[in-house]
C-alpha cells in the first residue's frame, strides 16, 4: 500500500459527529461542521450528513466548490470573511458567509443582486481573542447599513475565539454575544436565527451548567475529526480519538552515533544538532518530513522516539524495536500535524468504513 498515507476511519468520524450533534441538540445548539482540515473532503462531508449535520462551514471558498462538484447541495456556511476578489464565487457556491467588513457586505450584495439570489450574512463581533470581529461599539450601525443592502439577508451573529490569542470562551465573553443579539433583535424588530458562540474551543462551555443564552449555533472542526477539545487538548468522552492515523516508511536503517562528527555550523532547519551523547543506537529514516508534517504534533508508538527531521526525512530512535527498511510506523497526531498532512500532495489520504462495505477502501488522490 502507498505510503505515506493518512488512515482516516469515516466510521469513528460519523460517530463522533452524532455524539456531538446530539450532546448540543439537548442544550439547544445545532452544529456546523467544519470541513477545511479535511480540504473539503467530500467523503467526509457525506459522513457528515449522515451523521444528522445540516450546515456544512469552510474557511475556503476551494474546498467548498469541491464539494459542490461533488454533488453535495447541502447549505455551505464561508466562515471566513470573503475575499473582495471572491464575492462572485461566494454568492454562487454558498449560502452564508461569516462577516466583519461593510466594503465586503456591499460587494456581496452587488454580485447578489448581478447573480439574482440572496445570501445571507453572519456578523462577526470581536470579543477579545483579536482576530475578526466588528467591536461591540459598532455593531448597530454596521446592522442599520447591512439592513438597507439588496439582496442581503441578516441571518445572525457570531464569535470566535481561543484561535489567535487563546482567550477561552466562557460564561462572561459568551453571554456578552447573547446580551448582543437581544439588543439587535429589540433595536431592530427582528429575529436573528443564528447567533454562533464559537469553534471546538466552545465545547467545556457548552457541556457546563451555564445557561446557554440565545447561542443556538457552534462550528465545529477538531472535536469531530480528532475527538478532543482544542483549550487543553483533552480527550471528549466518548468520542474517538483515533480516526484519523498517519502511516510512514523506512527507507534506512543502520546502528550509529548520537554524536555528529566534522565541523558543526547550522542545520537545514536552523537547529541545533544532538548534545548528549548516548553512543550507539539504531535510528531509522522515514520518508516524510516537514513538508507533510508537523514535527512537535505527532505521537510515535512508545517503543520509538522521533529525534529530528528535515523536508523530506523523518529520523527516529527504534533501539527498542529496530524497523527493517520498508516497514510502517504508524502516529496518532494533533491538529497541526494533521492540518499539514491533509494538505500535503505527497501524502495518500485513504478513507475506510467498515460499516458500508460499497466505499471499503476508497483511495482518494
Ligand atoms: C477553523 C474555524 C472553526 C473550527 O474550529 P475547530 O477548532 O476546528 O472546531 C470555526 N470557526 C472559524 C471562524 C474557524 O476559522
Amino acid at each position: 500500500m502507498s505510503a505515506p498515507r493518512l488512515e482516516i476511519d469515516l466510521d469513528k468520524i460519523g460517530h463522533n459527529a452524532r455524539a456531538l450533534v446530539d450532546r448540543l441538540a439537548r442544550r439547544g445548539i445545532s452544529v456546523t461542521a467544519v470541513m477545511k482540515a479535511s480540504l473539503g473532503s467530500p467523503d467526509i462531508a457525506r459522513t457528515m450528513l449522515e451523521a444528522g449535520i445540516n450546515l456544512i462551514g469552510d474557511s475556503r471558498i476551494e474546498n467548498i466548490e469541491r464539494m459542490r462538484e461533488a454533488g453535495i447541495t447541502t447549505p455551505m456556511m464561508l466562515i471566513r470573511t470573503p475575499m473582495m476578489s471572491d464575492v462572485h464565487r461566494v454568492v454562487r457556491l454558498t449560502d452564508v458567509s461569516l462577516n466583519s467588513e461593510i466594503t465586503v457586505m456591499r460587494a456581496l450584495s452587488h454580485a447578489a443582486v448581478a447573480a439574482k439570489v440572496r445570501h445571507d450574512v453572519i456578523l462577526m463581533v470581536e470579543l477579545g481573542d483579536l482576530r475578526e470581529g466588528i467591536m461591540p461599539a459598532d455593531l448597530t450601525s454596521t446592522v442599520s447599513q447591512v439592513l438597507a443592502m439588496p439582496n442581503i439577508d441578516l441571518k445572525g451573529i457570531g464569535a470566535n475565539l481561543a484561535c489567535r490569542s487563546g482567550v477561552a470562551p466562557d460564561e462572561k465573553n459568551m453571554e456578552t454575544l447573547s446580551a448582543l443579539a437581544v439588543m439587535i433583535e429589540q433595536t431592530f424588530g427582528l429575529t436573528l436565527d443564528i447567533v454562533s458562540g464559537g469553534n471546538s474551543a466552545n465545547l467545556n462551555w457548552a457541556f457546563s451548567d451555564n445557561s446557554k443564552g440565545r447561542i443556538n449555533n457552534l462550528r465545529l472542526g477538531e472535536s469531530i475529526l480528532l475527538g478532543c477539545e482544542p483549550l487543553h487538548r483533552q480527550p471528549i468522552e466518548g468520542l474517538h480519538t483515533d480516526a484519523i492515523t498517519l502511516v510512514a516508511e523506512v527507507i534506512e536503517s543502520k546502528r550509529k552515533p548520537t554524536q555528529p562528527w566534522g565541523d558543526i555550523a547550522q542545520s537545514a532547519f536552523g537547529e541545533e544538532g544532538p548534545t548528549l551523547n548516548r553512543g550507539k543506537i539504531t535510528q531509522a529514516i522515514l520518508a516524510i518530513g516537514r513538508q507533510d508534517i508537523d514535527l512537535t504534533g505527532l505521537v510515535a508508538p512508545t517503543d520509538i522516539t522521533i529525534l529530528s527531521a528535515s523536508s523530506d526525512h523523518l529520523i527516529v530512535d527504534c533501539s527498542h524495536h529496530v524497523l527493517q527498511v520498508g516497514a510502517e510506523v504508524r502516529f496518532q497526531l494533533n491538529y497541526s500535524a494533521m492540518l499539514r498532512s491533509m494538505t500535503s500532495p505527497f501524502v495518500t489520504k485513504l478513507m475506510k468504513t467498515y460499516l458500508t462495505p460499497s466505499h471499503l477502501h476508497r483511495a482518494l488522490p
